[in-house]
């Protein structure tokens, strides 16, 4: 047997140790997020997805930042299922725009089975377009997560928002082991599995330590980790909740890196809100996804032409190069990588 290195890919994190992490000076935390990001993935790289809302608002949960719960009153358009049609519609543009996977997403507790084939067809029609899929519909039984995997459902996204200790704070309709029962579920069905968190909920420290320690102690990490930074939705509890940090995000998501190494890290919701510099910050610290578009669900994203500048600035090429006859002449990377193209177009 050989003796693990510090950061290989390990299952058994104590919350002790991501604290330590979490504390490490801020260039040491970052020069090692970086050093691992490097060992599995090529660090001017970033996956690029786009999100649809499907079915948006009426939800009966209550989780406390969201603006698409019955509960509060945030002014938001309820939207029923969209048709087949209209959703591939969409994912055709998003291919268009570049865009390598296409996310659904939609506001229930968890899809009916009167939805299934609605859904399954989505999914059918979305992978022809040769767009990878990936859905966020709530909680999923074993039974609907083998139909989607039947389907060619690439990726499911359930997230774990916070550590369990906090959990109860923002969230009492679904319990934490219920989120565990979906990611479970997800896993044995064969899908990919994205779940991740929010920060700047008014959770501790060791509370945002305590759910990177869930994610990285699954017996398989997930292959993509969300985090979020809290969009302070107007109506919502947590409207008023103090700003957060970005140093702090930016610690977070390098140790989400080192603690999963091999997974994409996703700078997700709030990234309107955070400047290029946060976000430059974060990519640094091993973030690499991004949701590109308008809408993040509900929320807005910084416009994608934005997302685009900001890559040519930072040299960074989307993943699968999908992107890359939209970059910018000038960019560094397409000067390396397609000489031809930079030099015709410098012409
Ligand atoms: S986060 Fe999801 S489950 Fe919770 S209220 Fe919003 S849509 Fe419903």
């Amino acid at each position: 047997m050989t003796a693990a290195t510090p950061d290989s890919v390990r299952h058994d994190w104590a919350v002790d140790e991501a604290m330590d992490l979490l504390a490490l000076p801020f260039s040491d935390l970052i020069y090692r997020a970086q050093s691992v990001h490097r060992r599995y993935f090529d660090a001017n790289t970033v996956q690029v997805s786009q999100l649809l809302s499907i079915k948006t608002g009426a939800c009966p949960e209550d989780c406390k930042y969201c603006p698409q719960s019955t509960r509060y009153d945030t002014g938001l358009e309820k939207e029923k299922l969209l048709e087949v049609e209209k959703v591939l519609r969409e994912a055709r543009a998003a291919g268009a725009a570049g865009a390598t996977r296409f996310c659904m997403g939609a506001a229930w507790r968890s899809p009916k089975q009167k939805d299934m084939p609605y859904l399954v067809e989505m999914v059918r029609g979305v992978k022809e377009l040769g767009l990878e899929t990936c859905m966020t519909l709530g909680m999923l039984t074993a039974g609907q997560a083998d139909e989607f995997a039947e389907a060619g459902l690439d990726y499911y996204n359930h997230n774990l928002d916070t550590s369990p200790e906090y959990y109860g704070e923002v969230i009492t309709t679904r319990s934490y082991d219920d989120r565990l029962d979906t990611l479970a579920n997800v896993r044995a069905a064969g899908l990919k599995v994205c779940s991740g968190g929010i920060m700047g909920m008014g959770e501790s420290l060791r509370d945002r330590a305590g759910l990177l320690v869930q994610l990285a102690r699954l017996p398989q990490h997930p292959e993509s980790v969300p985090i979020n930074m809290l969009v302070r939705v107007e109506g919502t509890p947590l409207a008023e909740e103090a700003e957060l940090d970005p140093i702090d995000f930016v610690r977070t998501i390098a140790a989400a890196r080192i603690m999963m190494p091999q997974s994409h890290v996703r700078l997700s919701a709030g990234r309107e809100q955070m400047d290029e510099s946060t976000q430059a910050l974060a990519f640094l610290a091993g973030a690499n996804s991004i949701f590109y578009g308008e809408k993040l669900l509900t929320t807005a994203n910084p416009a994608a032409n934005r997302d685009m500048d900001l890559f040519r600035r930072l040299g960074i090429e989307p993943e699968g190069g999908a992107l890359g006859d939209r970059l910018p002449a000038a960019c560094p990377r397409r000067k390396v990588d397609h000489p031809q193209y930079y030099d015709a177009a410098r012409a």
